[in-house]
């Protein structure tokens, strides 16, 4: 197994963390956090230095797919490591093309699969293809993009950009311009004061608005999630998505889908946006590409929008070049692991195990602490408030947190619905994860959500 396989460790915890402390710069935490440090991970659990095992339901940052410690994967990046470690994606191999050719089944294209390394990677990528096609479509102005509010597309200057929290901007800023965003489609608390039952859908409406105020000829693309997962599980009404891309289609804007996380089967489906009904011009994955066992992402583009590139001449190719993007083992390791998610029909369970994870959590929703459960194939959010209704506060949040780690349970905290801090609990567990180990988390969480009760009173 592969805990067997991992090098015994020497030092005690407290020797590890110091030397941690002193050279090691952790993303987007408190510096004054204790960090778990991981040694192995098999199926959906982790074990870190001590030996405690952890469940791991959040496949790490939604993207350990596959779960951890699949040897099949780890073959095919020994094989390709001593074939063809490494050609740049001026030239190609084998790997890229039968990926690029799978993308394509997967995605029902025909798309054109650009290479990058990460999810912003990919979206800087898409923005950077979306200006140059109006130019060379003969609308040179068009270079605006419209997200979201809270949505999040990545840490890169043009990816913070489109992300719709100040909290990850502000000491950053500024981004890249030309990105404006519009009010998130968040039933719970709606942003046009609509009922869920009544509505009629202003949250899609608002794009031809800001469109048209924006001025068309200056607006390049949409960017959008399936539904926004980092900024707090927010599932759009069902209609959503196709009218907004009619309005993108009636105005001449690109429609690019930001499939980063919902990729891949987490949807329930091979990508989100096929929940949907709509065929994006562009579409930018990365995480469950691979499972993460190797970094890759990709933008893939409709093949019509890439022939004008090539129609317009040698002059007009794309200026874009990156180092490891498409890097030969990452793509083989997509490959393997989009063979296992093939072979073991993990995306119809992912779906399954959803539904079970939907029916586990609803005795949840009694508790005074939980406002809102939602769910998107086998992704999840829950909603923390006060008993006020008001949203729960950090202390909260925390606590809860703690808990769930206390009893082994690894869970996710995203969302901003107060600017600034987060009051989502998220949940996106391996597509491995067993009915048990469902339980475990479904059983830990109301633990940890009662206890809460107790405690505010
Ligand atoms: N888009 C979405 C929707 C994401 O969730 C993320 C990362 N969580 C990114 C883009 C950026 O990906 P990366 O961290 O690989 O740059």
């Amino acid at each position: 197994s592969v805990n067997q396989q991992s090098q015994p460790v020497s030092g005690t915890r407290e020797e590890w963390l110091e030397k941690d402390r002193k050279y090691v710069w952790h993303h987007i935490s408190p510096h004054n956090d204790h960090p778990m440090i991981a040694v192995s991970g098999e199926g959906s659990w982790i074990t870190d230095q001590e030996g405690a095992r952890y469940l791991d339901a959040m496949s790490g940052l939604w993207c350990v797919n596959v779960g951890h410690g699949r040897e099949e994967i780890a073959k095919s990046a020994y094989e390709q490591m001593k074939t063809l470690a490494y050609i740049p994606m001026t030239q190609s191999h084998e790997p890229a093309i039968l990926l690029a050719e799978k993308l394509n089944d997967w995605l029902e294209g025909p798309y054109r699969i650009f290479f990058s390394n990460s999810g912003s990677d990919a979206n800087e990528v898409a923005f950077k293809i979306a200006r140059q096609f109006h130019h060379q479509n003969g609308q040179p102005t068009r270079h605006k993009f419209i997200s979201r509010h809270r949505a999040y597309h990545g840490n890169s200057m043009g990816a913070l950009g489109a992300t719709g929290q100040a909290a990850r901007k502000i000491k950053y800023e500024p981004l890249g311009v030309g990105f404006s965003h519009v009010p998130p489609p968040y039933c719970y608390r709606c942003p046009f004061g609509k009922s869920k039952d009544s509505c009629g859908l202003e949250c899609a409406a608002i794009y031809e608005e800001v469109i048209r105020w924006e001025g068309p000829e200056t607006v390049a693309a949409v960017i959008m999630e399936p539904v926004i997962t980092g900024g707090g599980m927010i599932v759009p009404p069902p209609d959503y998505m196709r009218i907004v891309q009619d309005i993108c289609q009636r105005y001449g804007v690109l429609f690019i889908v930001d499939e980063v996380i919902c990729g891949f089967g987490r949807s329930g489906q091979r990508f989100g946006h096929q929940n949907y009904g709509v065929q994006p011009d562009i579409v930018t994955m990365a995480k469950g590409m691979t499972s993460a066992y190797a970094p890759l992402s990709a933008t893939a583009v409709r093949a019509d929008l890439y022939d004008l590139f090539r129609e317009s001449g040698d002059d007009s190719h794309f200026r874009h070049v990156n180092t490891f993007g498409g890097n030969p083992v990452s793509c083989r390791v997509a490959l393997a692991n989009l063979e296992i998610l093939e072979q073991e029909q993990l995306v119809s369970r992912a779906a399954v195990l959803g539904r079970i994870l939907g029916e586990k959590l609803e005795p949840l929703l009694q508790l005074p602490s939980v406002g809102d459960i939602r769910l998107f194939g086998f992704a999840c959010g829950i909603e923390m408030i006060e008993p006020d209704g008001s949203p729960a506060k950090a202390e909260s949040v925390m606590k809860v947190l703690a808990h769930c780690k206390q009893a082994g349970i690894l869970v996710g905290k995203n969302g901003d619905t107060v600017p600034g801090f987060a009051n989502i609990l998220t949940l996106s567990p391996p597509f491995v994860t067993t009915e048990e180990e469902l339980d475990l988390i479904a059983t830990s969480l109301y633990n940890a959500l009662g206890s809460l009760h107790d405690y505010q009173n």
